[in-house]
């Protein structure tokens, strides 16, 4: 897939990608308001706003539509930022492009419908406008990724993905379940892809923004996307998580900006150093796992001579118990050791399973 690196067509140098800008464009003041103080904090590049808005239930603000693509016009000339908007549908697209807009991006409600995705698609098809990809509602790595293909094969090199987080059906503090482990995923099955971290969208509420900001850049995400409201408690729509664009001054500043890789040789070294102690504790580990394996294998055998189940409930709940205590004592904390334990079970059951079913 060819997608050209963000810092080539926007950031011109290796800093995350800042977006700002309101949840919706709501009137003509809120918008260049908005965007002239945006304008002021330099390392804002691009300013977003929804026009159309999708809501859960009709009603509600469901945003200005055409109209407000001539306010982003002026925020272009009076403030020299470039602009971005969602898109939802061809439609959508048609006027975002008849009126300049810079940078379109597909909502998560729309990455979740391929229909429309193709539709989008098959009007940007030939300009090679930029294209941002949020990830669908809910977790499935491959319909993101079909998006993006969608818009690859359409002949667009300008492609990010922007992770908002997933709906997560039990209790979270999140409005959407970060799972950043997903976004990992598809950088690794598509590496050259930039993604971009929306942290307004994860967290529902201004108080977590910091945290899922900080812990984006320290995962190495190539940008953020924040909502800023010149006035958030009156905003029509996502009140309780814009930001103004002094709070949000004052947050850019407070985060810490990593680098993926570093020119330091005392930096290096040491990583090195590092990374060949892990090297060392990893073969011990595997040798470990080994000789564990063997063991599952005779086990597994045996039951199935024995005419015995595979899973043993009593057996599984003190290993439970006893690892935690062992691991306690050195230290290690439960959750921790809940885990590995749990991913060691279902790979024993796994391993015993394929020997029960072999003839
Ligand atoms: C938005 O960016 O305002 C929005 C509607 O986001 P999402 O598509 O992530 O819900
Ligand atoms: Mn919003």
């Amino acid at each position: 897939m060819k997608i050209q690196p963000l810092n080539t067509w926007i950031t011109q140098d290796n800093n995350p990608l800042i977006i700002a800008g309101p949840c919706g464009a709501e009137s003509e003041e809120q918008i260049l308001q908005t965007a002239k103080q945006l304008s002021e904090i330099e390392s804002i590049k691009l300013f977003r706003a929804g026009i159309w808005k999708p809501r859960t239930r009709p009603n509600a603000f469901e945003g200005v539509g055409e109209e407000g693509l001539e306010w982003l016009t002026q925020v272009q000339k009076q403030y020299n930022l470039k602009t971005a908007v969602e898109v939802a549908n061809a439609q959508h697209t048609e006027l975002a492009l008849k009126h300049g807009v810079d940078v379109l991006w597909i909502g998560a409600r729309t990455t979740g419908n391929p229909f429309s995705v193709q539709e989008i698609a098959d009007v940007v098809k030939g300009t090679n406008i930029p294209v941002f990809i949020k990830n669908p509602i809910h977790a499935d790595v491959q319909l993101w990724l079909g998006a993006i293909e969608r818009l690859s094969n359409a002949g667009i090199t300008k492609i990010a993905a922007i992770h908002r987080g997933f709906h997560y059906a039990g209790k979270t503090k999140y409005r959407n379940k970060p799972m950043w482990e997903l976004a990992i995923e598809l950088k690794t099955i598509l590496p050259e892809l930039p993604i971009i971290c929306d942290p307004s969208h994860i967290s529902g509420n201004r108080e977590l923004i910091p945290h899922v900001a900080q812990k984006a850049l320290d995962l190495g995400m190539n940008g953020l996307m924040i909502e800023s409201h010149i006035n958030p408690s009156v905003a029509l729509s996502d009140a309780q998580q814009q930001l103004t664009p002094s709070a949000l001054k004052e947050l850019l500043n407070a985060l810490v900006y990593r680098q993926s890789v570093t020119q330091n040789p005392d930096c290096n070294d040491k990583l090195s150093q590092f990374r060949k102690m892990i090297n060392e504790v990893d073969d011990e580990l595997i040798n470990v796992l080994k000789k564990r394996m063997n063991i599952i294998e005779q086990i597994g055998e045996y039951k199935k001579e024995h005419d015995l189940t595979i899973f043993q409930l009593e057996r599984w709940q003190e290993i439970l118990r006893t690892r935690i205590q062992w691991a306690e004592k050195l230290g290690i904390p439960r959750a921790h050791t809940e885990k590995i334990c749990q991913l060691l079970h279902e790979e024993s059951i796994r391993i015993q399973t394929e020997l029960m079913n072999k003839k």
